[in-house]
């Protein structure tokens, strides 16, 4: 018997456990003070009315024998597909109901994706970058290219052309860094996909925080791309969905590589090892497509914009350069006067008592930034952005 070796070759992420310890070192020698989280990437509000009386109803739904459900499509109900592709021809994006697949979450399908596709393949990660790409990738055995995300580019990497790639990753608005790409940019992406054969899994979790509406929110706004790529898309920031847990993967039923369709391989990929989302959370789910549901999300997402634009301001204030805010929950600043990440981190804690997340922890290109989120309560946003001012 042979376990995966792969497995022994990812590293252990400190990140998270090494920030919990600090705080605990700090609250024991300071149990009085009031400290400010800002390093959550969790949703602090509650899921929407709309989302809970679709729930209430499903549960009712579920309690006779008339309405009760048993397995449903492997694909998800049409219900919500219906809903999914419907919110997506508001952004002219035209989806067939088989092109979308109903999912538990982004995270699950950005990892079980790479099933479909044959090992040691190249892959292009931007670095810093959502740990979870370079750990499944490590885990197939595959060959990771990292692209340099800076300053100097505003951390949007674009194509190189000296590198061969089969498959690329894409997050937009991005986790850490919240910059976002536009159709010009990501045009460059979809041509140099195009041109090497590769495929593109375009993580758009965050483009519910979009509000320039210049920007695009989907890859399949982009020509030529339903030839390129795969969007993978969750509820959970767009509408609290985090502990809930849904989402959807869409395959273009143009993208075909070795004569097969790639839709085809994920249905048979699913149908295989999957059974579906449960009715009840689908029923949910599709809550938030509707015009109340669509409400009600949008006051909890204006909420966490304004806490983005306070530290935003904040920074512009005190001439910090960053990336974010506008079009993302996430800001992601240059650490003051070279300072390397986790020492700004000492610093935050232990002055001012407030928490974020050091750069480092998502890459090398992290060390020296650091990550700042909008999850928070405003009071506690306004107060954090107040202490940082008496330190810089
Ligand atoms: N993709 C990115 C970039 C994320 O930051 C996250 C969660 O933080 C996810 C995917 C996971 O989303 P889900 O909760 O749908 O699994």
């Amino acid at each position: 018997m042979k376990v995966n070796q792969n497995y022994s070759k990812l590293k252990e992420n400190y990140l998270f456990s090494t920030i919990s310890n600090k705080v605990s070192e700090f609250k024991q020698s300071n149990p009085n003070e009031n400290i400010i989280y800002m390093g959550i990437g969790d949703v602090t509000k509650p899921l929407c009315n709309a989302v809970i009386d679709g729930l209430k109803k499903a549960v009712c739904e579920m309690s006779c024998e008339e309405t009760f459900k048993g397995y449903g499509p492997y694909q998800g109900y049409d219900f919500l597909r219906q809903a999914v592709s419907d919110y997506y021809a508001e952004h002219g994006v035209k989806l067939q109901l088989d092109e979308i697949f109903i999912s538990d979450g982004a995270k699950s399908d950005c990892g079980n994706i790479l099933d479909i596709f044959g090992n040691n393949q190249n892959v292009i990660i931007p670095d810093p970058v959502y740990p979870v790409y370079v750990d499944t990738n490590i885990m197939n055995g595959n060959n990771i290219n990292f692209i340099n995300a800076t300053e100097q580019n505003g951390f949007l990497p674009l194509p190189d052309k000296n590198i061969k790639a089969d498959i690329i990753y894409i997050c937009s608005p991005n986790n850490p860094t919240g910059a976002a790409y536009n159709n010009v940019q990501l045009k460059e992406w979809v041509d140099y996909a195009n041109e090497n054969n590769a495929i593109i899994l375009y993580d758009s979790a965050y483009e519910a925080f979009i509000t320039d509406q210049d920007l695009p929110r989907s890859i399949f706004e982009i020509e030529n791309s339903r030839t390129c790529a795969i969007e993978i898309c969750s509820l959970s920031k767009t509408a609290g969905f985090t502990g809930t847990r849904c989402g959807f993967t869409i395959i273009p039923k143009e993208l075909k590589r070795d004569s097969v369709s790639i839709n085809s391989m994920w249905l048979r990929r699913q149908t295989t090892k999957f059974n579906g989302v449960a009715y009840i959370i689908q029923c949910g789910a599709a809550a938030v497509f509707t015009k109340s549901g669509r409400k009600q999300i949008n006051e909890a997402l204006s909420y966490y914009k304004t806490n983005a634009n306070i530290i935003g301001e904040c920074m512009d204030e005190m001439g910090i350069w960053y990336t974010g805010g506008e079009n993302s929950p996430y800001i992601w600043l240059k650490c003051p006067n070279n300072m390397d990440s986790w020492k700004f981190f000492d610093l935050l804690l232990n002055k001012i008592h407030v928490v974020g997340t050091p750069g480092a922890g998502f890459g090398k290109n992290g060390e020296g930034f650091f990550r700042l989120t909008a999850f928070g309560n405003h009071e506690d946003t306004i107060e954090a952005m107040k202490r940082l001012k008496t330190i810089i």
